[in-house]
């Protein structure tokens, strides 16, 4: 039915505004904040300033000088757009220096640049299996990799969280049942928990069982391993991981996802990955400024070490306080609180003090662990903290949270 001149008009879209209604009813509909200014430790978030605990940029590195400046030079040198697919006209020689840099960073043979870590790991997991294959993913995977493992056909199977004991249990049962070839797939970083993957006991049951292995590093590249090389560096486990995933829009403080492995599996990429063969490469003042970040990364992983230093104090003081923060191992640090609409609840309030830590819900989180999370970074001074602190203590107790 369509709607005629003159007659009743119809809105096909209408069960969107029952579905908002909805979402509205259960206290966790949302619009974004709107920054206003930098992504800084402290930011200007709908005409407020506050303590920002809602930002990946963990090193300061969205407004670092010699980021800014790599990126304006690129542009007066190369232009504002790449023009091209990677696999038409938009390979510069500028993604492929990037590329090379990061596979010495990691230690890999080769690397390949997505124009995001979703991409990267949606665009890699459907290319490099099919539908007579099995993926086994930790059950806290992120978005991207479900959706990857949608796009391949191939069978999903979920162990719980962090469990090799599951993982191993889900490998048995796979035996004999006829699968082509199995990857077993985990993020190294939780983002919502900030927990760390077992990944020695992951890759050593894969490999046991004669799988590949893929890990997708978004939130540990730049925090964790050795001048920030992620899980994989920091467990010691070069050569033993097939791919590795990470993101240049987190630590690395601008956009972009980027596997890390042998030339054979970059070089299928580039035949079959979708996003490197339907969607535009970075522009050159991107791909610029990340070249800029992993010269930081080599030369001073001082950044990383005062991340660390705050991480620390300020996971202590939420404990301290007597918050629910989970079994978070990373920069990332939940604050649990229950109910969607309480953390929605619990965000403005802090919203209000001066604060900015952002509430999740159901879906991005299960139903009953909803929370506010916040992610300190190198550039949150101790002032800073202390002052979060302070709001997180007098809010969650006249709240009842703690
Ligand atoms: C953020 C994130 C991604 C996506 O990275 P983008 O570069 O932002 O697209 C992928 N995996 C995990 C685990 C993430 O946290």
């Amino acid at each position: 039915m369509t709607g005629s001149p003159g007659g009743t008009k119809m809105d096909a879209l209408a069960f969107l505004a029952d579905e908002l209604a909805q979402f509205k009813a259960e206290g966790v509909f949302r619009l974004p904040r709107v920054l206003e200014g930098e992504q800084g430790a402290r930011a200007v978030f709908d005409g407020r300033e506050v303590v920002n605990l809602s930002s990946n940029n963990y090193l300061g590195l969205t407004t670092h000088p010699k980021l800014r400046e790599a990126a304006i030079r690129a542009i007066e040198k190369y232009g504002a757009g790449s023009g091209a697919v990677r696999t038409i006209a938009g390979t510069m020689s500028l993604h492929r220096e990037l590329e090379e840099r990061l596979a010495r960073f990691k230690k890999t043979e080769a690397a390949l640049v997505f124009q995001s870590g979703f991409t990267a790991n949606a665009g890699t997991v459907s290319a490099i299996l099919g539908k007579e294959d099995l993926i086994v993913s930790d059950q806290l995977n992120h978005a991207s990799i479900i959706d990857g493992a949608r796009l391949s056909k191939a069978t999903i199977k979920v162990y719980p969280h962090c469990d090799p004991a599951g993982l191993q249990k889900v490998l048995e049962e796979a035996q004999g049942q006829g699968y082509r070839r199995t990857l077993v797939i985990t993020d190294g970083v939780f983002s919502m928990d900030g927990d760390v993957a077992p990944l020695p006991e992951v890759v050593r049951l894969a490999r046991e069982f004669g799988a590949i292995t893929m890990v997708d590093d978004a939130h540990a590249s730049g925090v964790m391993g050795r001048n920030g090389r992620g899980t994989v560096d920091h467990f010691d486990l070069h050569g033993q991981v097939d791919i590795q995933v990470g993101t240049l829009s987190k630590a690395v403080g601008v956009l972009g996802g980027y596997v890390a492995g042998s030339r054979a599996l970059i070089e299928y990429l580039l035949q079959r990955g979708r996003p490197i063969l339907f969607s535009t490469s970075h522009p050159p003042a991107v791909t610029a400024a990340c070249i800029a970040a992993i010269d930081l990364l080599e030369q001073d992983p001082s950044l990383i070490d005062r991340l660390w230093e705050n991480t620390r104090f300020f996971k202590q003081g939420l404990r301290d306080l007597g918050f629910d923060t989970g079994p978070s191992e990373t920069p990332i640090t939940p604050v649990i609180v229950g109910e969607g609409a309480l953390a929605m609840r619990f965000s403005d309030r802090l919203f209000a003090e001066g604060v900015f830590a952002q509430g999740i819900a159901y879906p991005t989180v299960p139903k009953g662990k909803a929370r506010v999370r916040t992610i300190v970074t190198a550039g949150h001074t101790k002032e800073d903290l202390q002052f979060a602190l302070e709001v997180f203590a007098r809010v969650g107790r006249e709240m009842g949270i703690i």
